[in-house]
Order: C-alpha cells, then structure tokens, then sequence
C-alpha cells in the first residue's frame, strides 16, 4: 500500500474503524518487519530539567504552573546515569528538559561530549536555540534533535504557544537540518479544536521534513493548563490510524511507542497502549532513568509512569518483535 498524498491520508484517517483494522494494519505490520526487522528501538532517557519558560496552553510543565517540583539534574549526575545506562548495554540515550536557559547551554554541550565519547548515539530535546548553537551541539556529538512542529496550521501554533511563533519554530527546525544533526518532530493528535484537515497536514509536513524519528502522541488534558477545560483526551484511534499512515508513508521511520491505553491512568506506559502502537507501526520505547519521584515530576502530561526493562519486555513478548538497545551512527548528513 502506498501513500503519497493528502487524498490518501485523509482517505485513511476518515474510513471506518473495521476498514482500517482489515486493510491498513496488517500493511503496516509488514512495513514495520521489511523496513525495521521487527525490531523495537529501546532508547535511555533522562528528564535533566523540568523548568521551562515557555507556556503552550496544553503544557502540564508550563512556566508557572504549580503541583510539581522544580529541578534540575546536575551535569556530573546526568553523565554518570548515561554511563550506567552504557554498562547495562544502551547504545542509545535521549536528554529532554523544558526549555530552560537556566540549566546552561555548556553543560548541554559537556554532557553530549562525554556520552558521544562513551559510544551513545545522543538525541537531545531542550527547545530552541540558534543556528549556530545547533552546529556546537552536532559538533560536541549529538546526532539527532527533536524540535517538534506540535501544529502545521501557523494560526494554531501561535495561539496554542504563545511564547514562541511557527515561523520561529520552522527556522529552528530548519536550523536543526542544517547543523548535521538528524531531525525529529512531529504533532500532537486530536486537540481540542483540531481538523481532520489540518491533522492530514500535519502528517505530510512530517513527510516533507525528512524527520528521523515522529515523537507523536495523542492530545492529553493536563490539570490546570488553559487547553484542559476545552475537550479531550485526543482519539487514540486517530493516533493509530496515524502511525500506520507514518509507517506506510516514511520507511524506516522511527516512531514513538510509548502511547496511552483505554486507562488513561496508566499513563504512557499501559502495556495495552504500547501494543497497539507496536502493532500499528510504532517502535520507540523508552528505559526511563531517572529516579522516583523526578520522574513523576517530569510531568508534561498528568500521568507519567516509569518504564523499565520489565515492561520494554512485556510489550516484545506480547507483540513478537525483538528487543534493540545499540546505538548506531548517522549517515544521512555526515
Ligand atoms: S511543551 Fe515544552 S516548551 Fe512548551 S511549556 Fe511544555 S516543556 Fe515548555
């Protein structure tokens, strides 16, 4: 099955939920075996800062929000856990904070160097920077950035994140690509007010993007944020009806995993959740290394439960696929 247009992804995203399950998922499970081996893609990660200064309207780690704990992880701390996740087999660790000034652009710098010169492939998300602080960064090592679009719709972006605007937001993508380093991005699914129009634009900005790896994930209401009070959560058949579109559209993407189930308690860890997502095309999960209750407190959404080896097993097992940790080296830009 082949997608390439708008007209078929609207085509996809608007057939019946038995049309979907009976044409479109079994093509994605091949995709997934022909162009990833079957494999899931476990990934280290550490939330290093939970400050941010920015305040998207459906963010549980806005500035100013409260019921959270504030803090940072120190440099020397951040690389020893790296370097612990190195010895147990990671080849792979993704840094993300809110966007933080305070926690130091060379610390961000320090941290890549010692992790790249320990053999990780380093994926950071720690917001925008200029163009010549991506190039430091792919200098220090890192290999992939994730600078997510969140909306394709300028008029949405501007209104949902009002401290940045899209044009920004795309130069810093842009910036991104240009620095050497892979980019990833991607949207958030079915928020409150958003078309089945613009949603199908969003997924062919991912296609046009080139990206690496579709952070994606379905709209979830976070207390106290202005976008709780206007609807949600986000369709998780829709995140489905998504990834597949993803996986049939973009081979060898990497795409999240790590999606909610019915219990939205359950967070983004509900094995339930996470098979779906595997099933539909889906391959990143996470190995969550920071300790309790920092984790908790890395609280974008409301619910974020640990991951740890024992569910990235679970979820194999129940799914049939196999377990990558290794690290690899980028190509495309090098
Ligand atoms: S989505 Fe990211 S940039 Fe926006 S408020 Fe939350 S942590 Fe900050």
């Amino acid at each position: 099955m082949k997608i390439e247009n708008k007209a078929q992804v609207l085509d996809i995203l608007r057939m019946s939920g038995e049309t979907f399950f009976r044409d479109v998922i079994p093509e994605a499970k091949m995709a997934f075996y022909d162009q990833l081996g079957g494999k899931l893609r476990v990934t280290s990660m550490i939330g290093i800062s939970n400050i941010c200064k920015n305040r998207c309207l459906y963010c549980g780690m806005r500035a100013g929000s409260t019921g959270l704990n504030r803090y940072r992880i120190p440099p020397e701390d951040v690389i020893t856990a790296g370097n612990a996740a190195a010895d147990t087999g990671f080849g792979r660790i993704f840094l993300i904070s809110g966007e933080d000034p305070g926690y130091g652009f060379d610390h961000l710098l320090r941290i890549t160097a010692a992790l790249k010169a320990r053999g990780m492939f380093v994926s950071l998300a720690c917001g925008e920077w200029d163009a010549a602080q991506y190039r430091e960064l792919r200098a220090a090592g890192a290999d992939e950035y994730v600078i997510k679009f969140e909306m394709s719709h300028p008029d949405s972006f501007d209104r949902l994140n009002p401290s940045t605007d899209f044009d920004r937001r795309m130069r810093s993508i842009r910036a991104v690509q240009d620095s050497g380093m892979l980019l990833a991005s991607g949207n958030i699914v079915d928020w409150p007010g958003q078309t089945m129009d613009e949603l199908a634009d969003d997924i062919m900005l991912m296609k046009s993007l080139g990206i690496s790896w579709a952070p994606v994930i379905p709209y979830l209401p976070a207390r106290g944020t202005p976008l709780a009070s206007g609807g949600g959560p986000g369709s998780r058949l829709l995140m489905l009806r998504e990834i597949a579109i993803l996986r049939l559209m973009i081979p060898g993407v990497h795409i999240t995993a790590q999606q909610p189930g019915e219990d939205l308690s359950k967070g983004l860890s509900d094995p339930e959740g996470n098979t779906a997502a595997v099933n539909a095309g889906a391959d990143v999960l996470f190995w969550d290394l920071l300790p309790d209750p920092q984790a908790r407190s890395f609280r974008v959404i409301d619910f974020r439960e640990l991951t740890d080896r024992g569910h990235i097993s679970r979820v194999a097992e129940m799914t049939g696929r196999t377990i990558d940790m290794a690290g690899e080296r980028i190509h495309e830009h090098e």
